[in-house]
């Protein structure tokens, strides 16, 4: 398997989170993809392909804010990291405000998501790692690539950061994919929270298919995306497929959801598969709630290996550090 790891991307390490009304360490820590990169290598560095790839799912708007916002941050007297404290929510008008306070209430939707000094140069290596993974499946000459990218990406849409994602490598890649000729890609979210960012880039999009299997968006983050009857819009209505699954889902009803996810992603006749891989769907996951073994992983990407699709696997989140590279050597294992 083609595997791609840059070690740029560990110069993100936030100091701090608001979780359940406490700050606490950052869960995204830089251990997380180190130990992954350190036993599941050799891995080959990532290219530069620059801003066009990022900017074909991402507004510059919001690119610019991103690369800029340390910085702004630190110009306007503050310490730590930056971090929003006002949203606009509802109704309000969409004005371009300079103050760094509103450009973060602007450009992000919640609070567990600072951008810190080095944030910007490790969600822009993070999004060239899926974009160099893809490139031998475009080409041909390999059937299955692993991104390790971190920080994640999937919960990041168009013009906003939120649930420790910045610039979302999966829906970057994927339309990479597309723009290189791929008429029909798909992208299977497997992570335990909704991939609101993917879902939101691709919602009215006819060539990409998207479907996530997920913790129920009525009692799991990110709350507001995920829910069954979300099917997409416009060209894209019939194109997104939610399945929510409750609490202590263990491997066979998983199973039975994948099951139904890989059956409409086989009859949208998908040419390439992107697969947001968390492995926060493991039992002992400090911050999710399924109960998947790291023995159940090789059985869940054998399914998904049964579509015989050009496969690029783009890693996600999972927390619990101490067996993370396990999970997700179990889970590469299946392909
Ligand atoms: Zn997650």
């Amino acid at each position: 398997m083609y595997k791609v790891f840059d070690p740029r991307q560990l110069l993100h390490a936030p100091d701090v989170e608001l979780h359940n009304g406490r700050l606490i360490p950052h869960v995204d820590r830089p251990a997380r993809a180190q130990v992954i990169a350190e036993r599941l290598g050799p891995f080959g560095p990532a290219e530069d392909f620059g801003r066009e790839p990022i900017l074909a799912v991402h507004t510059p708007e919001y690119v610019d804010f991103l690369e800029g916002a340390w910085r702004l941050w630190r110009d306007s007297g503050r310490s730590g990291d930056a971090i929003g404290y006002t949203w606009p929510v509802v109704k309000r008008r969409p004005l371009q405000l300079d103050r760094i306070d509103a450009q973060l209430g602007r450009f992000s939707y919640d609070a567990g998501t600072p951008i810190a000094e080095g944030t910007w140069a490790a969600a822009y290596w993070g999004a060239q790692t899926a974009v160099t993974a893809i490139q031998p499946l475009l080409s041909g000459s390999v059937r299955t690539a692993f991104a390790l990218c971190r920080p994640p990406g999937h919960h990041a849409g168009p013009d906003y950061l939120g649930g420790y994602c910045y610039l979302n490598n999966a829906a970057i890649a994927a339309r990479a994919a597309t723009l290189a000729g791929r008429s029909r890609v798909a992208v299977l979210d497997v992570d335990y929270h909704h991939g609101n960012g993917t879902q939101d880039i691709f919602y009215e999009a006819k060539d990409v298919f998207f479907a996530s299997i997920h913790g129920d968006p009525a009692t799991e983050y990110p709350f507001y995306w995920g829910h069954h009857d979300e099917r997409g819009a416009g060209e894209g209505e019939g194109f997104t497929l939610n399945l929510p699954l409750p609490r202590e889902t263990t491997l066979a009803p998983y199973l039975n959801a994948l099951d139904l996810a890989l059956e409409a992603i086989a009859g949208f006749d998908a040419q390439l598969l992107v697969v947001s891989f968390g492995a926060d769907t493991y039992e002992a996951d400090p911050i999710s709630h399924f109960r998947i073994a790291t023995s159940d992983y090789p059985r869940i990407a054998r399914q998904i290996a049964q579509l015989r699709l050009p496969t690029l696997i783009v890693m996600e989140g999972g927390y619990a550090v101490e067996a993370l590279s396990e999970n997700v050597g179990s889970f590469l294992s299946g392909f």
